[in-house]
């Protein structure tokens, strides 16, 4: 009997020396395939209960579940600063753990899942089940491997207010100890650039003096000219600010009466730009155009900066090669991917400047499909939309594999990450 166990410990020996390296990720990919057709039902779900921002009860509660199921240990009702979310993110928000054999580092894995009016147009029901992919392929080695995986469920992505989700869950201290983080987006492409637009909001309000607009203009002081006079100060600046930037506006309050010189009037503008210093820039100019148009016009201005603005991703090559790497092994070239010239703006990009942290775009539809489009929503049901899910949940799972258990590679991410940080805006 003891000779046996003698044996069987020898044997064991022979093959961690052959392939313990190996034999992990292999069962990583396995135990993801082995999930395959659950998750695709879980995408399905979610794909139909198609819950916009803040509303995202149930698909929420169903990946609670889900990570339940895998052994997780799942938290709701997560605390935020109430000036960012003001009821909170208990029902939306959600954070699960799993700790591995010891000590060791820890990757987060972000999942979206809110929607648009027009269903899942942005294919976040595909955001939430790569990551529950990758989460049901690390449940499998966890116990033989050192540290510790987070999920965390970002709410209420797509309206881009400053205190979404990430942001408010960022702030709640719900990342904490991340050492990296992953997460994925359905596009019409494969892709590692992790560009978005910094941005910031501005509401104006301009406040000025009612009167008969036909019997006594002359003791108004008319509001509406202030925000009009904003926007034409703004339109001069365009000219002189660099091609990426992005300013847009829309006049939110512009009077009530046409008899009546408006009292009251308010415009509201988002500034984006590639970098976040020249965001602030062009930032602080749309401020200056207001402060002109209150002069020129005479009614009193109120404006107050959000206190949160939403940065540009911050891009970690050594992170990038890992997931590269990762997707090459999985039959996703290089050559596979493309870059493009159109940028939204994401509030990952706040958690890119917390923790160094990787966005995959993955292909789900044809070349050129645009996003929030009927024709995106219809390509993230697909099964096509599907298999590409399935390698990018691999490809986080492997990626954060090699995290968890190679302290080089981790390294050079951190250190990728600090020498990033230092030349932004540069
Ligand atoms: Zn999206």
């Amino acid at each position: 009997m003891r000779r046996l166990k003698m044996l069987s410990f020898a044997a064991a020996l022979v093959l961690l020396a052959s392939g313990a390296v190996n034999a992990s990720p292999n069962q990583i990919t396995a135990a993801i395939d082995e999930a395959g057709s659950s998750c695709r039902g879980v995408s399905q779900q979610i794909w139909n209960f198609k819950e916009l921002g803040q509303q995202e009860v149930k698909s929420a509660a169903l990946l609670k579940e889900e990570l339940t199921k895998l052994g997780y240990k799942v938290t709701g009702d997560l605390k935020v600063p109430d000036d960012l979310v003001k009821d909170g993110i208990s029902k939306t928000g959600f954070k699960a753990e799993m700790a591995g054999k010891g000590p060791g580092p820890t990757v987060a894995i972000m999942l979206e899942y809110d929607a648009l009016p027009n269903g899942h147009a942005c294919g976040h029901n595909l955001i939430a089940t790569s990551g529950l992919l990758a989460a049901a392929g690390l449940a499998k080695v966890m116990k033989d491997t050192p540290g510790r995986v987070i999920v965390v469920g970002t709410p209420d992505e797509e309206r881009g207010s400053a205190g979404a989700g990430k942001v408010a869950l960022l702030e709640g201290g719900h990342f904490d100890g991340s050492d990296v983080v992953f997460t994925t987006h359905p596009g019409d492409r494969w892709s590692l650039d992790q560009r978005f637009l910094a941005m910031k909001r501005a509401t104006f309000t301009f406040k000025g003096k009612s009167a008969h607009a036909a019997q006594a203009p002359h003791q108004g002081v008319n509001a509406l000219r202030g925000v009009m006079l904003t926007f034409n100060c703004v339109d001069s600046m365009r000219e002189h600010v660099r091609q990426d930037v992005r300013i847009h506006g829309i006049v939110t309050k512009g009077g009530t009466a046409v008899n009546v010189v408006p009292e009251l009037a308010q415009a509201e503008f988002a500034c984006r730009a590639l970098d976040t210093v020249t965001m602030e820039n062009a930032y602080a100019k749309i401020v200056n155009c207001a402060k002109a148009a209150e002069l020129g016009t005479g009614a009193t201005l109120e404006f107050k900066e959000p206190r949160v603005a939403l940065k540009a991703p911050v891009t970690v090559q050594p992170l990038l090669d890992s997931v590269e790497a990762n997707l090459a092994a999985l039959g996703v070239a290089k050559s596979q991917f493309r870059s493009s010239d159109e940028f939204g703006s994401s509030d990952l990009g706040m958690v890119s400047y917390a923790y160094p942290t990787v966005n995959l775009t993955f292909k789900i539809a044809p070349d050129g499909t645009a996003g929030h489009s009927d024709a995106f929503r219809d390509a993230a049901g697909t099964d096509e939309g599907w298999k590409a899910t399935v390698i990018a949940g691999k490809a986080v799972a492997l990626s954060a594999y090699d995290m968890l258990t190679n302290p080089a590679k981790l390294k050079a991410v951190q250190d990728g990450f600090k020498e990033a940080k230092a030349k932004e805006g540069k």
